[in-house]
């Protein structure tokens, strides 16, 4: 069967990516099939280069077309911060609950009307040596002041959807899944699954 090794150990996204892609019969593994593989070592300066450097590891390693996704919010009152560093934001030992409460913090003065972030989502493809493609997506929504449903995962129950006055934490999954950034990116994805040359 046609196999696709996603390079995460995120729970949330890989969740969310098999969902995205669950109707491809396309068997989709991660890093968790394959223990001994590498680690990475997210060093770009992009969310592209992030994306890239763990497909290609992870493809080397296993020899099959791989997925990288590289994903973060931007929080325009932080100039864009957390960016490519929204799994680190509070630390070396950053957990949700972590990067949520010292997101708060950061905003803390900022009003409703100026806490504006955006999800972005990039998603590298990658076969042997060679970069099939890159994609992304993004999606838009307001910081609130107070955690809202515990749907999701990472920053989920504090990013608003103003068009749904509903948060990513109280929005039902299959909504997210329409309109989120890795739902915008994963699209593209499956443009290029279905065009791929399968070996
Ligand atoms: P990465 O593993 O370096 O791509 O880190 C992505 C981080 O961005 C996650 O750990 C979350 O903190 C945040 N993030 C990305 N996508 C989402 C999402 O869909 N919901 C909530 N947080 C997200």
């Amino acid at each position: 069967m046609r196999e696709l090794v996603v390079a995460t150990t995120n729970q949330g996204k890989l969740k969310e990516i098999r969902q995205l892609l669950a109707d491809m019969d396309i068997k989709i593994t991660s890093l968790a099939d394959y223990p001994g593989a590498p680690e990475v070592v997210e060093d770009g300066k992009t969310f592209a280069q992030n994306a890239i450097k763990k497909a290609a590891t992870i493809a080397l390693y296993t020899k099959k077309l791989t997925l990288g996704e590289d994903s973060g919010i931007q929080i325009k009152a932080l100039g864009n911060r957390p960016g490519i560093y929204s799994a680190r934001y509070s630390g070396p030992n950053a957990n949700d609950q972590k990067n949520n409460a010292k997101m708060l913090r950061e905003l803390k003065d900022v009003p409703m009307d100026q806490r504006q972030a955006r999800y972005r989502c990039f998603a590298a493809l990658v076969d042997g040596r060679r970069i099939v493609d890159v994609v992304n997506g993004s999606c838009g929504g307001l910081i609130t002041t107070r955690a809202r449903g515990s749907n999701g995962f990472g920053y989920d129950p504090y990013f608003l959807i103003p068009r749904y006055d509903q948060t990513f934490g109280e929005l039902p999954p299959e909504v997210k899944a329409k309109i989120s950034h890795r739902a915008r990116a994963l699209k593209k994805v499956r443009d290029v699954l279905r065009n791929y040359r399968w070996k």
